[in-house]
């Protein structure tokens, strides 16, 4: 099986989570299709309550929608 030649070192880890650790602080946003407020990807949306244009959640000010 292979093996890897040399050690990483200790500036390779951090380099390396260093990065890892920025992808996450910054959460996936985007805007609802139906409503345009900025929700979190992959969320039904907070103000509308719809996901993928069914409403997933029932809001009675959308009920209509
Ligand atoms: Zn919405």
């Amino acid at each position: 099986m292979a093996t890897p030649k040399r050690k990483v070192s200790h500036a390779r880890t951090s380099q390396r989570k260093a990065k890892w650790l920025g992808s996450l602080s910054s959460p996936v946003t985007m805007s609802c299709p139906k409503c345009g407020e900025v929700t979190l990807a992959h969320h039904a949306c907070p103000s509308c309550g719809f996901y993928r244009g069914h409403q997933v959640v029932s809001k009675k000010e959308e009920a209509a929608g």
